[in-house]
């Protein structure tokens, strides 16, 4: 596989095209073919400087393979990376704007029980360029250009643990909020994290204030290592002080998401002790009942359970809102389209998987 071009910044890509012996009104213009989402052959450069670029870069890191419509306006895309490896992400309408959710790894090795994306473990880590051009592709076809933008708020929770791609995705954080660029601003990203303490803290001095979440799903870490192997190594306390360590740095709120799991996670002792664990900090629970994975044997709470959850949390005096579950007739849970996908078209020569740890 060849560089990608979308990993640099402004800064780096004008200095690249310096060197290339360019004037800099090339490096703009450049720049901002590329974040309208354009693959490098489209961008009316000189024809030298497109040659050396193409020698060296992929001309489009990520194509919109399959693009899937649900019931509700959720789309789902199937992205193709130049290597072959399928991802996926999902667009979610809000009246607000329109919310895109991007993976950032092939796979992931984090183990989850309940999680369709780690069934095959991690194949590989997106790069920087490859996280943000499913922004810009996604943006492109939605008729978004950088000044105005279809793709209004970014959530990474598509497959992958962010922070088990720490510098890529820091790399990609800075590039997507970065003004001159496609400019998201920073309050408008979600980043979701399964807790991993040491990265927690580490992102805490990056100055990015976006919205931390954390994947908890449970109260007490006995219960937690029952369906998330990284509950072997932090525990819910160093987690909630990573949290705060993060607010105290931004003044961010921070969120934890809470997935409802029928026998596992879901009565009212469950939301008592959540209640219990989160009363006086600042943030926000949200509550989804599980989207169930056909490879997995668990069960989601039922709508009537999960709003009680919900009603008993805020009579605790926690603020919390229950997600509706959206595209679930498209394979809305995570990591679930790629299987589908890959199951119905097995990839000719097998794809390299890890083993989970
Ligand atoms: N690795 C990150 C981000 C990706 S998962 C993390 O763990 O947070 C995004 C969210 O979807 C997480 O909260 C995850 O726990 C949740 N999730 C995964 N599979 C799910 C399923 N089948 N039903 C409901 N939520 C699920």
């Amino acid at each position: 596989m060849k560089r990608i071009l979308q990993d640099a910044s402004f800064k780096e890509l004008s200095s690249l095209v310096l060197a290339a012996g360019e004037k800099s009104f090339r490096a703009r213009q450049l720049y901002e073919g590329l974040m309208q989402g354009k693959k490098i052959s489209e961008i009316p450069v000189s024809a030298t400087l497109r040659a050396k670029l193409l020698e060296e870069y992929e001309d489009e890191p990520v194509k919109i393979k399959e693009t899937f419509l649900s019931e509700d306006g959720t789309r789902k895309f199937l992205f193709e990376l130049s290597d072959g490896n399928l991802i996926e992400g999902v667009l979610m309408q809000y009246k607000y704007g329109n919310t895109q959710c991007v993976s950032t790894q092939v796979g992931c090795r984090m183990g989850c029980k309940f999680c369709a994306s780690t069934l095959g473990g991690r194949v590989r880590d997106l790069t920087a360029g490859e996280i943000l051009s499913e922004v810009l592709v996604v943006n492109r076809l939605l008729g978004g250009t950088p000044k105005e933008r279809k793709v209004t708020n970014v959530v990474l929770m598509g497959s992958g643990e962010p922070f088990d791609n720490y510098e890529n995705v820091v790399r990609f954080l800075r590039n997507l909020t970065a003004g001159e660029g496609i400019g998201v601003s920073a309050r408008n990203v979600s980043l979701s994290t399964c807790g991993l303490v040491p990265e927690m803290r580490r992102f805490a001095r990056e100055g990015i204030p976006l919205t931390l979440t954390v994947s908890l799903h449970a109260t007490t870490d006995e219960e937690r290592r029952r369906t998330m192997p990284i509950a072997k190594r932090y525990s819910i306390s160093e987690i909630l002080s990573a949290c705060e360590e993060y607010f105290r740095a931004t003044g961010r709120r921070y969120v934890f998401e809470y997935t409802l799991i029928s026998g596992e996670n879901s009565d009212r002792a469950h939301a008592l002790a959540l209640a219990a664990l989160l009363k006086g900090k600042p943030c926000h629970v949200n509550l989804i009942r599980l989207n169930e994975v056909k490879e997995r044997r668990l069960l989601a709470a039922g709508e009537r359970e999960a709003r009680a959850f919900l009603s008993t949390l805020e009579k605790e005096g926690i603020s919390a809102t229950l997600r509706r579950s959206m595209g679930a007739d498209i394979g809305g849970a995570c990591g679930q389209l790629r299987r589908y996908y890959l199951e119905k078209n097995p990839p000719s020569s097998p794809q390299k998987e890890e083993e989970e740890d």
